[in-house]
């Protein structure tokens, strides 16, 4: 048998044939920017052997994800649907779809994600343009109206919850704004869905996109996205194909939608997370979900005061979900946040772009927004900062 195969192939490169242990997965709490722990319930439901992804049983938790997804974004969006990949493929589900070459795109920068939604929609020819603020500060009303007068974009793209600096963007009144000038509204909810309050059809959004590893409490891997009606029928009207095969929603709400048709293969374990993960959402209910995660931020806003730190955000504009503390002079932000690891198994994160080494980032999301996670960060903080 050997040496039949012999001839017929060529000898196996065994160089990279490593014998490696059995998985091993340290045991860390999880309070950066994320991935966040995951809740164990939805932990234990992924822990199931996979089903087809066209079985009735799978057919069924779809319904109920995206049914669950409209109730956490609170709008009533037919197109509403987990994309198979982390935010990021979200993020640019949304400009794949609805930017067509030469389109007019503005973009709130105000930290390290406003930026990737401008290197993102500009490769898909998009006419870019932007309107900057400070890191850590948020846009006002009138300054988005001067934006939307100036450049007359077809999309305003804002960051909800801007991960790098710790703020949230006011957004009441942006969508009538969007409206007057013609625009569609498109809102990064990454680190907003499921911590902060979110009413998208209330505000008038048209495009937003999420991630499951932050306030779902779920791993990383399966983001929500939705699109408006008045944001279907500019995908609808286009001239061309969304350039982008794998995240075209025409194709995709054909599987997502009544006709069942298969696009790609589902990550089925991922869907079962996620559901879960809306499940034990939609028991909590939003407000009282909303109402937890403010108060555990109150919580470590006052504990971080008493060590003396300072919030790098106005109170005002703070997220619940993330806080960026400023790194006192003389202290080594990369130091902490090492020894925090390795002496006492808590994740927390440095600074982004022009925060970097200046700010610590701390995540009190979903699963993790608890005042017993607080008290054993704020402990560790002051024995390793002591
Ligand atoms: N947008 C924001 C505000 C984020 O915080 C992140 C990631 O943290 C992303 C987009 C990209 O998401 P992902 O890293 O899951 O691709």
């Amino acid at each position: 048998m050997s040496s039949t195969l012999s001839v017929s192939m060529p000898a196996v490169n065994n160089t990279d044939r490593s014998a490696i242990a059995p998985l091993q997965v340290p045991d860390r709490l999880l309070l950066g920017p994320g991935p966040s722990n995951a809740d164990p319930t939805v932990v234990a439901a992924m822990n199931h052997q996979p089903i087809g992804h066209l079985d009735p049983a799978y057919l069924q938790m779809m319904d109920e994800v995206q049914t669950l997804l409209r109730y956490a974004w609170q709008t009533r969006n037919p197109m509403t649907f987990p994309i198979a990949g982390t935010g990021s493929a979200a993020m640019e589900a949304t400009l794949a779809n609805t930017v067509e070459p030469g389109d007019k795109v503005l973009v709130g920068v105000k930290g390290y994600f406003g930026h990737r939604l401008v290197d993102m929609a500009s490769r898909y020819q998009a006419d870019v343009s932007t309107l900057h603020k400070p890191w850590g500060e948020v846009f006002s009303l009138s300054e988005l109206r001067q934006g939307l007068e100036t450049h007359r974009p077809q999309i305003l793209a804002l960051v909800h919850a801007e991960t790098s600096t710790g703020v949230c963007q006011p957004l009441e009144g942006v969508g009538e704004l969007c409206r007057e000038f013609d625009c569609l509204l498109l809102v990064d909810t990454v680190t907003s869905l499921g911590g902060v309050p979110i009413f998208l059809d209330e505000w008038g959004v048209d495009l937003a996109y999420s991630c499951s590893q932050k306030g779902l409490s779920c791993p990383p891997g399966i983001s929500p996205f939705t699109l408006s009606s008045r944001a279907v029928e500019k995908l609808q009207q286009r001239a061309a194909k969304v350039p982008n095969w794998y995240l075209d929603a025409t194709l995709l709400a054909k599987y997502w939608g009544r006709d069942r048709t298969y696009h790609h293969t589902a990550p089925v374990n991922l869907t079962f997370a996620l559901r879960e993960a809306l499940r034990l959402l939609a028991e909590e209910g939003l407000e009282a979900r909303w109402q937890r995660h403010q108060q555990t931020a109150q919580k470590l806003w006052t504990g971080l005061a008493d060590l003396g730190l300072t919030c790098h955000v106005d109170a005002a504009y703070r997220l619940p979900t993330l806080t960026t503390v400023r790194v006192p002079d003389g202290v080594e932000a990369k130091a902490v946040i090492r020894q925090l690891l390795t002496e006492y198994n808590l994740e927390i994160g440095g600074g982004l772009g022009e925060l970097a080494g200046k700010v610590w980032r701390i995540g009190l999301m979903g699963h993790n927004s608890q005042p017993e996670k607080v008290e054993t960060l704020l402990h560790a903080l002051k024995q390793v900062l002591a």
